[in-house]
């Protein structure tokens, strides 16, 4: 008998047999228990048993059940070194297997052992070719799947790229958006689609826009709204949810309107959102129950971001354009503002010249050219520095002025101004009149100058001062022998007169007098303005000249029996003033004269004087508590002719003359006036002037 024992999976089971007794009765029967220690041994060990008598052998013995067969042989079948099993053989008589049947039985075995490798080879392979096929079916299945997948995807990007386009290349929000609805609508099959928004003034939402059998009725007033939480467009903004309502009627959420003809059923509504922002809401709607999928929420939900974004954009773009008119207008206003400026700034008979912030000139009209003889081309855009030649030497103030305020613009305030008389070098002179000019928060735009040519003006003024002093001075003849004859008469040399007469001469003398005085004024003022005095300048004690003219007032105070206290005090180390002696000597009787004219009895004359600026300057105080000069007069005292009205002041001779004269011989000796008062009447008044100290060379 023959037997092929298979080993798979660690198990071993016969393959086939042939020969007596169980022929075939083995095939899958398990290994049979007395020949089961050497078949074992050989799966073990891979080599060839041979038993002469089995009855001789332990590893048959064992079981001791009655034996049909003497000779076994066990030969491996190999293949690639492996046991893949066993090819068993038995006879009934002893010691049958010799060398010549194990080699052949080894060679047939090894063949086996091919043949059936390639068997179960083939065998798999033909399991697999199942399985492929299988796994082929499967797979088309698969792709007609996706390919259906894929067209609605397709369908759904087209839909999202004409929306795109709708809504990005219109800037025409109300167009785009009602476009977007029908092609959202036709998309997913719904039969109305709407867009409300959020309104930041009332934070309502509004209706916007819609497409279908409900827009032309329902939202025709345009006036549905619903607050933030209310009904669904509602919660979906406060809750920045899309949702998917498969029947509205089982929804609480939906507020029926009872104007609604035709019932939604089935709804999709995303919040359109910007950023963090919700800006409002898209919904569509189905009449049918059940109407929409979760792939249809998917689709709507991208595009409500897409039209969030379009109606962003538009928001934008419409706040743009405002903008960009608002400033066109503003600029064109300001435009035609400043060609207006500059028309009328062209067209005034005064000299403009205008620099800016940078110190450079950017404005000069024709008037400007003709006065200072200069041309704008040749001036424009360029520093004063470069032309401080042009306005002549007096022009220096001028220049450092516009300098000072350009280095140093937060120290003026609106309103500072200056002005200045040039005399240019070719004999002309300008008057000029300098402005800085600020914005209100003190930002320094630049300076303004105004030339005025007064040089014919000032010629007539001079020709006039001349002429008044050449009068005055024809007077004084006249005068001097009117006064004479007068004190004659009144001495009695040309006889006794009569008490009457010797009246009527006291009158005409005291008025000669006053003549005399007007007279001297007239001519001193006149020669002075028409520049014809000069003065000689030298060193001068101030201290001795002002103790003597106050003695001399003291002592007429005495003789006119008007009780008056007179106070004098010196800084101690006085130094000299570099003056014209005659001339200071005017000067301080002349503010000590009104100080005591214009002072009540038993008042007090104060005469202080004091050195200023490190002895550089020499300051005269002469401060009284007479009747005092109201403040809008303390301007015009120093004006000609100018004479106050308190009665003490009228019932003082006087011209009127005294103040202006003192002025022009302070500011001749490079010295300033000026008076100061509480302006109430009886607080009196306090006139100073400084003067040079005499430096001694
Ligand atoms: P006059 O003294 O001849 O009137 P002035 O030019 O000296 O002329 O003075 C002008 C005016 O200024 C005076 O009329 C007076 O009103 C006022 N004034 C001058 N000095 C004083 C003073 N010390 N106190 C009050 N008023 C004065």
């Amino acid at each position: 008998r023959a037997t092929l024992w298979l080993y798979e999976a660690g198990e071993l089971h016969a393959a086939t047999a042939k020969g007596y007794g169980e022929n075939g009765a083995r095939i899958g029967v398990a290994i049979p228990a007395r020949e089961g220690v050497a078949i074992q041994e050989i799966l073990d060990n891979g080599e060839v048993i041979s038993v002469p008598d089995i009855r001789d052998d332990n590893r048959f013995r064992l079981l001791g059940e009655a034996t049909e067969y003497l000779s076994w042989l066990g030969i491996p079948l190999l293949f690639n070194d492996e046991v893949i099993g066993v090819m068993e053989l038995e006879k009934e008589v002893q010691g049958f297997y010799d060398l010549t049947y194990i080699q052949i039985g080894a060679t047939f075995a090894g063949q086996a052992a091919a043949a059936l490798e390639n068997a179960r080879l083939y065998k798999d392979s033909q399991d697999r070719a199942v399985e492929l096929n299988q796994l082929t079916e499967n797979l088309e299945l698969r792709v007609v799947e996706r390919t259906a997948e894929l067209e609605r995807e397709q369908r759904n990007t087209k839909t999202l790229l004409d929306i795109l386009t709708e809504v990005s290349a219109s800037l025409d929000l109300d167009l785009a958006l009602k476009r977007t609805l029908a092609l959202l609508n036709d998309t997913v099959g719904a039969e109305q689609g709407t867009v409300m928004l959020l309104n930041p003034e009332d934070g309502l939402l509004h209706y916007r826009a819609g497409d279908g059998y409900l827009s032309n009725a329902k939202y025709r007033d345009r006036e549905f709204a619903l607050k933030v939480g209310e009904g669904l467009a509602g919660w979906v903004v406060k809750h920045r949810e899309a949702i998917l309502v498969d029947d509205l009627d089982q929804d609480n959420r939906w507020v029926q309107q009872e104007s609604d003809l035709e019932r939604h059923r089935s709804a999709v509504a995303a919040p359109l959102m910007v950023g963090e922002d919700v800006i409002g809401v898209l919904l569509v709607f189905n009449r049918k129950v059940n109407f929409f999928n979760p792939e249809q929420l998917g689709l709507i939900k991208v595009i409500a971001g897409q039209v969030a974004v379009a109606i962003n954009n538009a928001n934008l773009y419409k706040l743009i354009r405002e903008q960009a008119e608002r400033l066109g207008n503003m600029l064109r206003n300001e435009q035609e503002e400043a060609s207006r400026s500059q028309a009328i700034l062209e067209a005034v008979a005064d000299g403009v010249l205008v620099t800016d912030s940078e110190n450079r000139i950017s404005f000069l009209n024709a008037s400007a050219e003709n006065i200072l003889g200069i041309t704008t081309a040749k001036v424009m855009n360029q520093t004063l520095n470069e032309f401080s030649g042009l306005f002549g030497k007096a022009a220096t103030i001028w220049h450092e002025i516009i300098q000072e305020w350009y280095e140093a613009p937060t120290e003026y305030n609106q309103g500072d101004s200056y002005a200045e008389e040039l005399e240019l070098d070719d004999g002309r002179i300008v008057l000029v009149h300098l402005a800085p000019v600020m914005l209100q928060n003190d930002q320094f735009l630049g300076t303004v100058s105004i030339f005025r040519d007064i040089t014919h003006q000032v010629e007539v003024d001079r020709l006039k001062s001349e002429f008044v002093a050449t009068v005055s001075h024809e007077l004084r003849t006249p005068m001097t022998s009117i006064r004479g004859y007068v004190d004659i008469l009144l001495m009695g040399a040309a006889g006794a007169l009569t008490e009457n007469q010797n009246h009527f001469l006291e009158i005409i003398r005291n008025n000669t007098e006053r003549l005399n005085i007007l007279v001297a004024d007239l001519l001193d003022i006149s020669r002075l303005e028409s520049g014809r005095v000069i003065i000689t300048q030298q060193e001068v004690n101030v201290n001795e000249v002002a103790a003597d003219v106050l003695e001399t007032v003291k002592q007429r105070a005495a003789d006119e029996e008007k009780p008056m206290t007179f106070k004098f005090k010196v800084d101690d180390d006085l130094p000299s003033v570099y003056a014209d002696p005659d001339r200071l000597r005017q000067i301080i009787t002349n503010l000590v004269e009104n100080a005591y004219h214009y002072t009540p009895e038993n008042g007090q004359v104060d005469v202080v004087l004091s050195s200023l600026n490190g002895g550089d300057t020499i300051q005269v105080d002469v401060h009284d508590t007479g009747v005092g000069i109201e403040m809008e007069d303390q301007q015009q005292v120093f004006e000609r002719f100018y004479r106050g009205e308190d009665p003490l002041v009228l019932a003082t001779p006087g011209t009127g003359l005294g103040l202006p004269i003192v002025r022009q011989l302070v500011e001749m000796h490079n010295g300033k006036i000026w008076v100061k008062s509480p302006g109430e009447l009886g607080k009196g008044s306090t006139f100073s002037f400084t003067l040079p100290v005499y430096q001694k060379s």
